[in-house]
């Protein structure tokens, strides 16, 4: 489990998340007499993320950041693991649990083109989550989607338009609307500027920003784009092939990161104009498939730190710092 950040304890903690998608049949693997072929997307994942703040889990594509936010809102199973949600754990509750659960954590996608059903109106959209859960009566529904139209900066006349009606920025404002009509506490960003121009990519950042200090919300922000992370989180998690590799407070890691990949990603990043868009500037070579990931440090074929212990021994994510986990040789304790 990751370190605290303040004392209380988080509203969402991840325990050794894994999520192993299979290639074959149990019952061809063990014809074959050999554990099962499978894509390990996740591997052994433990987070926390405190009510209010945002976690960026940052990665290439293929490092398995999208999964691990499907793991954390129960849209997918875990193989192993567990995910607490203000103490329970959201795999083992009953119905009424996660109806519960359900009015409490919501998502947004990256692609407002595609995440917006095209017939129906925006004012239906954004009313489905309140008809879902019964939220009052047909007028109060009425009367919250016009609120919360106001609240992203809609117009009202909005309600009655269709989605290819409006500009992608507006159309991401309706898929914010939407997440926030049951007023959750923990929303789940999946990339949700990356289809977005650059103008109004910072627009949709400063009204998430404003919602979150508004309704205290706490977000977990997945993303490629470090100019995000580095001016919209609160702390980082770096993923590699379905590892965490690195985790600290965001002025920390662009400070100083410790772990070769982190170093080699942040290296890349243009100052000092804070302002520009950063993409990652990949290391050498492309990442392994997470089909056949390499053995020991998955990293090792790429890192310009490689040593002989690395292709053979798993590093283990620990404590390098005060709030900074780093899975790396370098920095391992005589146990790892
Ligand atoms: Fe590089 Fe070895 Fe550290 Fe992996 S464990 S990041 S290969 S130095």
């Amino acid at each position: 489990m990751s370190s605290t950040t303040n004392g209380s304890k988080p509203l969402l903690s991840a325990c050794g998340l894994s999520k192993y998608f299979p290639l074959e049949s149990g019952l061809l693997a063990s014809l074959r007499g050999a554990e099962a072929a499978a894509v390990k997307a996740v591997e052994s994942v433990s987070l926390d993320v405190y009510a209010g703040q945002t976690l960026a889990i940052v990665g290439e594509s293929g490092s398995g950041k999208s999964t691990l936010g499907r793991l954390l809102l129960r849209l997918l199973q875990p193989t192993a693991g567990e995910v607490l949600f203000n103490g329970d754990n959201i795999f083992a509750m009953n119905r009424a649990q996660l109806r519960a659960f359900r009015r409490q954590a919501q998502i947004i996608l990256q692609d407002p083109y595609a995440s917006l059903n095209p017939r129906m109106r925006v004012g239906q959209i954004i009313r489905e989550p309140l008809d879902i859960f019964r939220e009052g009566n047909m007028a109060e529904r009425e009367k919250r989607v016009y609120e919360l139209l106001d609240r992203v900066g809609l117009a009202s006349s909005h309600a009655r338009a269709y989605p290819a009606e409006l500009s992608g920025g507006q159309r991401q404002r309706v898929g914010i609307a939407a997440a926030l009509a049951l007023s959750p506490q923990l929303i789940i960003a999946d990339e949700p500027t990356s289809s977005l121009d650059v103008s109004v990519q910072a627009q949709t950042l400063n009204l998430l920003s404003e919602l979150q200090r508004d309704f205290n919300l706490t977000y977990v922000f997945i993303t490629h784009d470090l100019g995000v992370v580095q001016h919209f989180s609160d702390r980082v998690a770096v993923m590699y092939l379905g590892k965490i590799v690195e985790e600290a407070p965001t002025a920390t890691l662009f400070r100083a990161p410790q772990h070769p990949y982190t170093q080699v990603l942040f290296s890349a990043i243009p100052r000092p104009d804070p302002s520009r868009r950063v993409n990652w500037e990949l290391p050498q070579g492309e990442p392994p498939s997470p089909l056949s990931p390499p053995t020991g440090c998955h990293f090792h074929p790429r890192c310009p730190q490689a040593m002989t212990a690395c292709s053979t021994v798993v590093p283990r994510l620990q404590a390098a710092a005060p709030e900074r986990r780093v899975a790396c040789l370098l920095y391992a304790d005589a146990g790892n």
